[in-house]
């Protein structure tokens, strides 16, 4: 389900042509979608927005990792199988 999002999104971005962004600039839109996520619950209880931004920084997110042919679902299951065999171990949280 994971990769048909991500290749939607990615066929989008490609026939706006938004896919010129070098990885700094990709990671700064997604920064500002995380600022616009925050003035959506700046007030308290999160707005009707919410979840649209939030939707945002996943899908920059997603097309980011999709422009540099970075598999980010077998990344993310790496990274969950990771933190749960070190559990907090060397954290100080
Ligand atoms: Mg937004």
């Amino acid at each position: 389900m994971l990769s048909v999002i991500i290749e939607r999104h990615h066929r989008w971005l490609v026939a706006m042509g938004y896919t010129t962004a070098t990885p700094l600039e990709s990671l700064a839109l997604i920064t500002s979608e995380i600022g616009e996520a925050a003035n959506e619950c700046r007030t308290g209880a999160p707005t009707e927005q919410f979840s649209e931004e939030l939707a945002d920084i996943v899908l920059r997110t997603f097309g980011l990792a999709r422009s540099l042919n970075i598999d980010i679902e077998a990344a993310m299951l790496a990274k969950i199988e990771k933190n749960e065999a070190t559990g907090r171990k060397g954290r100080l949280i």
